[in-house]
């Protein structure tokens, strides 16, 4: 039991707000946007700055309480949240700040990609992100991260150039390739495992408008599909980044009716470099597999092609999650992606292979956390939908899918797509990079005061 001089105390040294249950606002604070996660934390605190950032650490730690960290909040596991901890919920520090002569792009701790979009968009910069505005900057980076610009520039990580971090102590922290080399190593990949990261400095990329957008082909050509992807996707030129999707077409706009509702596979695209090229670059795709069914393809400013799917995923669709790093698409794997891509349980439910190839692969496995460089693609099983009802048949496909499928696996996944699947499937998902992570967990947060996330034990407490 907390004591209730002792919450009182701690309220009046925060500028945030402290919510708790009973208060209006808790139940809109304690939702998540993955609709079928339902907590109940004891306290969120939605900190105004890095000093509210500190008084929650050390309360929390002081008062033995469990500490959860809310950056975007988007985690398909709902590991923004947890049933009576303190949540430090850092959407109201969204602040991005561009130094368009240094080319970087300073971020705090809970803006979304979106806010990071807008304001790098402006001096005709971009940091790779993910496919969607929505998702956090903090929980996407910290595992990894990749996107449309992947191939190009690699993960967000490989471009991230320091962050503050507040540790476990309540230090605030800089790390970098000079100062905390080895807390610097350990957040590219490792989670919310060290500490809560207030801040991100990243390299800005030279990427303005670029040429994207949907390919849809009809499900009885998804074999052939997928097999010219699997060659096509790996010798494309970096410039060129496309993921392959099983999908229902959403019943609007732009796409024509008699596709609406229709289960088809896709190829989304975002070609990143010279305009009056990007013709050029499609040709070679309408050479080797001629016309799509449809094509939403054209030139339009990074930000828009990043929020493109924002409007069909808001927030509070229940969903489940699975995902995988793949190395090869073989035969025997495409057949199963048949079987199950064209059995969507809703129409909102997909799955994707992402391309981690190009730049990716120019970092070495053992020189950020994030192992797995030498796979080509991260694949995602998504079961999605508003009814709640439907969560059974949701986790039901989700984890069917993946079971037919990871046999042909690299082994572990990306741990941005992983639910609660335990230890060893963490442990697959870092490889030889594991045993240095508790290393630097048991230095930085030996009692494990940052566990609700793919959780890295510290020795101490296994
Ligand atoms: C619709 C959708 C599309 C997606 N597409 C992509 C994609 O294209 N590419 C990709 O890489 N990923 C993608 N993801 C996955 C995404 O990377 C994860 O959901 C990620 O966890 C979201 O980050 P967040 O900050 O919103 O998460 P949260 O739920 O807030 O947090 C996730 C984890 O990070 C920790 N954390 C959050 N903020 C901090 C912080 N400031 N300091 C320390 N720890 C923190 C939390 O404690 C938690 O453990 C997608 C997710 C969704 C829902």
């Amino acid at each position: 039991m907390l004591d209730e001089a002792a919450v009182e105390e701690f309220k009046g040294t925060l500028r945030g707000e402290l919510i708790q249950p009973g208060d209006s606002d808790y139940d809109e604070a304690r939702k998540v946007y993955n609709g079928s996660i339902n907590k109940r934390p004891r306290m969120i605190a939605h900190c105004a700055d890095v000093a509210d950032v500190i008084s929650c650490v050390n309360f929390a730690r002081e008062n033995d309480m469990l500490l959860a960290v809310r950056g975007g909040g988007h985690n398909g596991g709902g590991l923004a949240v947890a049933d009576d901890a303190l949540v430090i919920d850092l959407s109201s520090m969204r602040g991005v700040r561009v130094d368009p002569e240094e080319r970087t792009v300073r971020v705090e701790g809970g803006a979304r990609w979106g806010d990071v979009d807008h304001a790098s968009h402006a001096f005709g910069l971009a940091v790779p992100t993910g496919i969607i505005s929505t998702t956090g900057v903090a929980g996407l980076t910290l595992g990894g991260g990749h996107g449309y610009l992947s191939r190009k520039y690699g993960l967000a990580i490989d471009n991230l150039l320091e962050a503050d971090v507040v540790l476990a102590d309540g230090r605030l922290v800089k790390a970098n390739e000079e100062e905390n080399e080895d807390l610097f190593w350990a957040i590219r990949g490792g989670g919310g495992n060290f500490g809560v990261v207030t801040s991100f400095l990243f390299k800005g990329n030279p990427v303005s408008t670029v040429y994207g957008g949907p390919m849809l082909w009809e499900l009885d050509r998804a074999e052939e599909i997928l097999r010219w992807y699997r060659e096509f996707s790996l010798q494309a030129p970096e410039d060129l980044y496309g993921f392959f999707a099983f999908l229902s077409v959403p019943p609007g706009p732009p796409f024509p009716e008699h596709l609406h509702n229709k289960n088809m596979c896709a190829v989304v695209w975002c070609y990143s470099g010279a305009l009056e090229d990007a013709e050029d670059a499609f040709r070679p795709i309408r050479e080797d597999v001629g016309l799509a069914a449809f094509e939403f393809l054209g030139p339009m400013p990074m930000p828009v092609l990043n929020s493109l799917f924002d409007p069909l995923l808001p927030p509070g669709l229940s969903q489940y999650w699975r995902g995988d790093f793949v190395k090869e698409l073989s035969d025997e794997a495409i057949a199963l992606h048949l079987e199950y891509g064209s059995a969507l349980p809703t129409p909102l439910s997909t799955m994707h292979i992402y391309p981690i190839d190009g730049a990716v692969h120019r970092v070495g496995d053992n020189d950020t956390a994030f192992s797995h460089r030498d796979a080509n693609w991260s694949a995602v099983y998504f079961g999605v939908d508003p009814d709640p009802d439907n969560a059974e048949r949701l986790t039901e496909w989700t984890k069917e899918y993946w079971a037919a499928l990871h046999p042909y696996s690299a082994g572990g996944a990306y741990v941005n797509f992983m639910m609660d699947e335990g230890q060893e499937r963490i442990k697959a998902t870092y490889q030889d990079n594991f045993e240095r992570l508790v290393e630097i967990k048991n230095e930085y947060d030996p009692t494990n005061l940052f566990r609700v996330n793919q959780n890295i034990r510290p020795t101490a407490t296994v």
